[in-house]
């Protein structure tokens, strides 16, 4: 499962993040971007690419890597 991470020391609520992200992973609450549904993430990067700050990290959770890289072959 994508792990979705917003630095909120750096995030400064503009909501580009959640207007271009078309999973519906963000909300933004008090001037600062939450990732409240990053398993709906599909890594398109979108929203890293957006963030003018760069507050925005993303990662897989290693055992679950692993797993899939094994059903890649
Ligand atoms: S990588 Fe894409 S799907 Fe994932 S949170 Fe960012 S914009 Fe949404
Ligand atoms: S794009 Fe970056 S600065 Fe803007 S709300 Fe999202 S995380 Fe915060």
């Amino acid at each position: 499962m994508p792990r979705v991470v917003v630095d909120v020391e750096k995030c400064i609520g503009c909501g580009s993040c959640y207007s271009v992200c078309p999973q519906g992973v963000f909300v933004i609450r008090k001037g600062k971007s939450y990732a409240v549904h990053e398993e709906r993430c599909v890594m398109c990067r979108a929203c890293i690419t957006h963030c003018p700050v760069d507050a925005i990290s993303i990662s897989v959770r290693e055992k679950e890597y692993r797993i899939s890289r094994l059903y890649e072959g």
